[in-house]
Parts: C-alpha cells; sequence; structure tokens
C-alpha cells in the first residue's frame, strides 16, 4: 500500500504559508530584562484587578502586585525584582489604554526560587485554588482565567481534557519547542488537569508538521493512564476550539456554547506547563515562551520573556528588523493584532511578534465580489460569508445575524482566500457590534 497518512481533521480551512522553519529550530532562550517592565493589571477576560502596589514600593519577583475580589478574575505578579516607579495608563497591544504597573528592575534579577511540592496529593480544589493565586490564563491568545475553566457547570461534567498542542497559526513555534524541551511537565499539566475536573481521558493533539514533538511528547506519556498523543492534519484553524474537539472526539459544540457541553475542556500548551509550575514549584505566572519571527526580524528566536516586556526590546533581542518593516503583528498573522508602533508590553497570552517585510504585506484593496464561493468552501462554520458582508454593507442586522455573524470566530480564512481582498472578518465584528446593540434596546 502507498499514498500520503492521512490524520483527523475538519471541513473547510485553509493552508497559509507556515513560514515556522524560521524559528523552529532555535532553542528556548532567556529574554534580556528590560530597562523598564509595564505589566497590565488586567491580563484576562473578565473583572479588572486593583493594584496592591504604589509608586515607591519595592517589589519581588513574582510578588502579586494586582488582585480581584471577582471569580472571573486572574491577579498579576511582578516580573522583576525591583522598585514601583508609577501606575499608569499606557497603550496595550489592542490599541486601548491599559493601567500598567511600571517597575525599574534592579541590576542583578534573582532566580525564581522553586519549591519542591508533592503534586501526586493535589485536591481539585486545591489545583482550582493554585490556577487561580499563580494568576494562570489562557495562554493561546483568549486569557480567559484558567480556575474558571476548570469549574465547569455541574451538569456538564467534563470527561475529556484536550490540549492544543497544533500551533496552526503560521510563523509560530513557541508552542513546539515548548513540547520538544520540556514534554514531563507538558504530560504532568495535563494530568492536574485532568484531575481538577475529573477527566478519565486527555489527548494531546499535535499537527503533524511536529512529528519530533510527536515523539518526545509520546515518550513522557507513555505509562501515564488515559493519556493520548494525537495527530492531526496540517492546516489553518485546526487549533480552534471547535475544530480540534470534532477532529479529535467527533463532537460537536452546538452554536453559542461552550466545550463543556460535550464533556470537554481546551487548554494550551503554555497553559497546561505553566500549571505544572504553578503546582509543583509554586511559581506564579509572569513569564512566557513566545516567538519573535518574520523575515523582517534578523534572527528569528523563541524567547523566555519577562510579561510587561516592550516589544521592541524582544525584537532587539533578536537582531532588530530585517529591512524595511512592512508590519508589526503581537501573535500570528491570522488572529493576531497590528501594531502602530513598537511599545505595547508583552501579556501572559501573547504567543508571538511576526514582523512581515513591505514586500510580504498584500496591499490588495477591497473589490466588489464574484461570488467565486471560495469563502463558502473554507468556513469551518459553515457559514456564508459573503452573504453575511452583504448583509452588513446595506445595514441588513437582521440578515448578517441569520447568515451566521454571531458564530464566526474570526478565524479569518474567508478574507484569506478572496480574490476580491474583502476583509470579511471587520464586517464580521461590524454586525457583532451592531446586532449586539440592538439586543441591548
Ligand atoms: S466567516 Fe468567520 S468562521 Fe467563517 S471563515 Fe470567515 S472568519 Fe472564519
Ligand atoms: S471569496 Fe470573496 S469574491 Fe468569492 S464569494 Fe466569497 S466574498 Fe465573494
Amino acid at each position: 500500500m502507498s499514498g500520503k497518512a492521512t490524520y483527523k481533521t475538519f471541513k473547510g480551512g485553509i493552508h497559509p504559508p507556515y513560514n515556522k522553519e524560521l524559528a523552529s529550530g532555535k532553542a528556548i532562550r532567556p529574554a534580556p530584562v528590560p530597562s523598564e517592565v509595564f505589566i497590565p493589571l488586567q491580563q484576562h477576560i473578565g473583572a479588572p484587578n486593583e493594584p496592591l502596589v504604589k509608586p515607591g514600593d519595592r517589589v519581588e519577583l513574582g510578588e502579586k502586585i494586582g488582585a480581584s475580589e471577582a471569580f472571573v478574575s486572574a491577579p498579576v505578579h511582578a516580573s522583576v525584582a525591583g522598585m514601583v516607579k508609577d501606575i499608569t495608563e499606557v497603550t496595550g497591544f489592542t490599541g486601548a489604554k491599559v493601567k500598567c504597573v511600571v517597575i525599574t528592575p534592579d541590576a542583578e534579577q534573582p532566580e525564581f526560587t522553586k519549591q519542591d511540592r508533592d503534586i501526586t496529593a493535589l485536591s481539585d480544589q486545591e489545583i482550582r485554588d493554585i490556577a487561580r493565586e499563580a494568576g494562570l490564563v489562557g495562554m493561546g491568545g483568549a486569557a480567559f482565567p484558567t480556575h474558571v475553566k476548570l469549574t465547569p457547570p455541574k451538569d456538564k461534567p467534563v470527561d475529556t481534557v484536550i490540549i492544543n498542542a497544533c500551533e496552526c497559526e503560521p510563523f509560530l513555534t513557541c508552542d513546539h519547542r515548548v513540547m520538544l524541551e520540556r514534554p514531563h511537565d507538558l504530560v504532568q499539566g495535563l494530568k492536574l488537569l485532568m484531575r481538577a475536573v475529573n477527566a478519565k481521558r486527555g489527548i494531546i493533539g499535535i499537527e503533524a508538521n511536529k512529528m519530533d514533538a510527536v515523539d518526545a511528547v509520546r515518550g513522557a506519556a507513555k505509562g501515564e493512564a488515559g493519556v493520548e498523543v494525537d495527530i492531526l492534519e496540517v492546516k489553518y484553524p485546526e487549533g480552534a476550539e471547535k475544530m480540534l474537539i470534532f477532529a479529535l472526539t467527533g463532537r460537536k459544540v452546538p452554536p453559542g456554547k461552550l466545550p463543556s457541553e460535550v464533556g470537554c475542556l481546551v487548554q494550551n500548551v503554555g497553559t497546561a506547563v505553566a500549571l505544572y509550575e504553578a503546582c509543583a514549584w509554586g511559581k506564579p505566572l509572569y513569564e512566557r515562551v513566545l516567538t519573535v519571527t518574520g523575515q523582517g526580524i534578523k534572527d528569528p528566536a523563541n524567547l523566555l520573556a519577562r510579561v510587561g516586556t516592550p516589544i521592541s526590546t524582544l525584537i532587539e533581542a533578536c537582531g532588530g528588523f530585517a529591512g524595511q518593516p512592512g508590519k508589526v503583528i503581537m501573535g500570528g498573522p491570522m488572529t493576531g493584532w497590528a501594531q502602530p508602533d513598537t511599545s505595547a508590553p508583552v501579556v501572559k497570552g501573547t504567543s508571538g511578534i511576526v514582523v512581515l517585510t513591505s514586500e510580504l504585506v498584500d496591499v490588495g484593496t477591497e473589490e466588489e465580489c464574484v461570488r467565486c464561493g471560495k469563502c463558502v468552501d473554507v468556513c469551518p462554520m459553515f457559514l456564508l460569508p459573503n452573504f453575511v458582508v452583504q448583509a452588513v454593507k446595506k445595514e441588513q442586522w437582521d440578515r448578517a445575524e441569520m447568515w451566521g455573524a454571531l458564530d464566526c470566530f474570526e478565524c479569518g480564512c474567508c478574507s484569506f482566500t478572496c480574490p476580491a481582498y474583502i476583509p470579511h472578518v471587520q464586517y464580521v465584528r461590524k454586525a457583532k457590534a451592531e446586532i449586539a446593540a440592538l439586543k441591548r434596546r
């Protein structure tokens, strides 16, 4: 028998140029400590934190510096030892002003003092409490507080925890490196997640372009009851929650529902490792692995960067720009945020900085729809993106909703494939805002 191996997947999606070879071979190294760190008090979906420090205070590495009493919230911690210089608003990666604790780091930074805790004896509630106290949030970008995700509704028990190890966004390689360099910690993090929700099954889903990671993680998972490593087709957005759940379990999350509806919990690679660090070492989430890459970066790398580090420090650490930068993106090119400058600080959800040269930035201008149907073919949610756009252009919000605007999770496949350069996601965002405003009336 011959032919290509087939792997689990979903219907729709696209195959953008992946460009992962720029950084996938680069071992994780620590990023430099910047001259000032800017730690946003809110880095999660949920209630904002109040500062626990004031200008002039001394803070130690890992000290809690912002917290909230609200359940849906996650505290923030100092990513350096130093002096609090200010508490002020700076422009964050979304362009909105964010309140930050500004710290001037000491010239010499201490190593984090790891505790040596027995994680085998932790109860589900203890794991949730540790996740909360350590400020854990989803590190794939959405930044939902982890302890909340680990508290599914009582009538929706979770039987399967899935680690989203696809890393389906082009360019990014940080999860790939973490799997290669810390497979044991990833598997132990998954086991803690399983214990927290009392799930018997854990699946680590890895795309087929990372077979070395598959081998490493399979090695670490050997003999661990209920833990499986599964290989997925290389396709964007294979790592989107609903697509991943369907590909790995055949279960379909209904529109508007969460993974717990079908007994699943999905967590990112970085989050699982951070939970292991919090439980085994007592380490809060104040630094993360991210990728600085793109043809516009001289020396692409995977860096362990402290939360609050300005993008500019990381770009300098990678040799600076190569040529004229056309676009600086925080996150991956499909779902990331274009940056007007390089001042925004790294947050817990920052998976990468991608710099595209001006030649690579597609400057096509929007034209009329030619009714080719490509956007419909690629939409993984089976929506009609072209119809949504037409409805938005006519300000017919009820029709935009009928064609599925609210079910769109903004993956960008439709815009990527459209020969008429129609920015569907922008239209969808407008539709969502208008529909929400109408519902509030
Ligand atoms: S309509 Fe939404 S979900 Fe469908 S391809 Fe476009 S961005 Fe993705
Ligand atoms: S891909 Fe673009 S041109 Fe083709 S049907 Fe969709 S919106 Fe129209």
